[in-house]
Parts: C-alpha cells; structure tokens; sequence
C-alpha cells in the first residue's frame, strides 16, 4: 500500500502489517480474519462497539496474546516466528491501556526510568534524562517527583504515554486511553496525542472519541463482531460509509448531541 501522505520509500513500509488473523477464546472465534497494515508515520483509530475485539486485536499486535493462525509483521518480522525476541519486540511496541497500569507507589521520575534502566540497560543518567524530555512532553514537569497516587487520572495517563515514549517506541499502542477519564480531562490526553500524531510517531489507537477519530486519524477501521467491516480515509467514513453497520454505529455517536460524542 502507498503511503498518501508523502510517498518516500521509507514511508511506504509497513511497521505493523496484520494478515488472515484469527483468535478465539474456547469456542468463541473473537477475530476472523483481520488484515490491516500501519505504514511508518500512520495514525489508525479504531473504532466499535465494546466486544467487537479491539482490545484483542492491540493485544495480539503487542504479543500479549497468541494468535490461533494468521500472521502480525513487524517491519517485515513474523512475530510468531520460532527465533523471534519478545521482549526486545515489546520494547519496540509501546502500549497505554485504559487503567494506566503505572507503578502506584513510585514517584513520576521512577515510573518513567524503571523499564530503561532494568530491561534496557540504560544508564541511570540517560535515563532520567530522556525521562525529564518526555515528562516535560507530556505538561508535567512540575510533578516529576511527586508520587503518582497523588494525581489525577489525566495526569496518570499522561505519565503512562511518558513511561511509554521513554523506551522509545516504533509505534504506540492506546486502547481506550481516555475512557476512565471524567469527560473534563478528556481533552490533556487527548491533546498530548495530538502532538505525538504531529511529531511523526506511528499509533494505533483504540477509541469513543469520535472527534479525534475525525481529525486526527490517517485510517479509520471500523470493528464489528471481530471482522474489520469497513476502513476508510476519516472523511469517507465519517461523512460517507459504505457499510450499513458502520452507519448504524456512526448513527449512535453523531446524531446525538454533539456535546456527547465521546462520553461513552
Ligand atoms: P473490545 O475491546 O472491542 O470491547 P475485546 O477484544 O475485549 O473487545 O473482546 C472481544 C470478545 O472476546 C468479547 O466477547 C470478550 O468477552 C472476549 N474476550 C476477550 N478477552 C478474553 C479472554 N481473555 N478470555 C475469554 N474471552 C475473552
Ligand atoms: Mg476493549
């Protein structure tokens, strides 16, 4: 596939290329046959309605799940080769969930220099020095040592895209990051993605916030009962779908007030 954006070589490569996916959990088959690529620089929302498989689908990108059959490339890697490295693969593979899952009782400097320095062998300094970089990305600088229990859920998900970037990543992972948030701090997160997308950073994000599918996304992928159902530019799939289900799905969001879009 041609990168729309700017069509240079090095933009046209796949990071993420997912093909002829399948997983069940016992006897029920949770994605069937998903294909879907991420070109280098690409920003890719996904959206559907809870149980459609999304979160599935991040997690077999980032190997926390084992695929039945299919392939997930990274840069050309089959990551269900038998020599593959998962642990340097997942460092590569950033991810911010819906929990934040941060360590709760360390401090926001910690929180971001752990994993550098344990799994990848950085230097204390290094490390506390690109945690300072990332820190002050993500409008926190203030509360680099304060203990991350003290914060507010915005501001703990902004230190786990923090804690994320610090391994320096070829892609984030987001699945759902802003659906525990109060609809007020919605906005930090999302604005500090925003400036991720702008810098260049590869992402697959996982959402409810229609409007940030709308604006900041390259590709849209719809998900229905665990097969994309349609993908398209924000612009067709938003104001054009093709697909009966996405209309009815969009129809829940858009039709409403738009004040609600994205509280769900
Ligand atoms: P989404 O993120 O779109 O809400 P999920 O990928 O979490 O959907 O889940 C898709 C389906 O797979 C759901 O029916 C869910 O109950 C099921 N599922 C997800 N994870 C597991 C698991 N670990 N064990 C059994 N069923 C699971
Ligand atoms: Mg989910």
């Amino acid at each position: 596939m041609a990168n729309e954006k700017d069509g240079t070589a090095q933009a046209s490569e796949p990071v993420i290329q997912v093909e002829g996916l399948r997983k069940s959990f016992g006897a029920h088959l949770v994605l069937k046959d998903i294909n879907l690529s991420v070109m280098q620089g690409e920003v890719v929302t996904i959206i559907g309605a809870s149980g459609s498989g999304k979160s599935t689908l991040l997690r077999c990108i980032n190997l926390l799940e084992t695929p039945d059959s299919g392939h997930v490339w990274f840069h050309g890697q089959d990551l269900a080769g038998e020599h593959v490295n998962v642990n340097s693969l997942r460092e590569k593979i950033g991810m911010v969930f819906q929990g934040f899952n941060l360590f709760n009782n360390k401090n926001v400097m910690d929180n971001c220099t752990l994993a550098p320095v344990t799994l990848k062998k950085c230097s204390k300094e290094e490390a506390e020095e690109r945690a300072r970089k990332n820190i002050a990305a993500v409008g926190l600088s203030d509360f680099i040592n304060a203990d991350v229990n003290t914060l507010s859920g915005g501001q703990k998900q902004r230190v786990a895209i923090a804690r994320a970037l610090c391994m320096e990543p070829e892609i984030m992972l987001f699945d759902e990051p802003t659906s525990a948030l109060d609809p007020e701090i919605v906005g930090e997160v999302l604005n500090v993605m925003r400036d991720l997308a702008a810098g260049g950073m590869t992402m697959v994000v996982v959402t409810h916030e229609m409007e940030f599918a709308k604006n900041v996304s390259d590709k849209v992928v719809f998900m229905d009962q665990g097969v994309i159902a349609e993908e398209g530019k924000p612009a067709q799939i938003f104001s054009n779908p093709k697909q009966a289900r996405t209309r009815e799905f969009l129809a829940r969001y858009l039709d409403d007030d738009p004040s609600e879009v994205g509280t769900k």
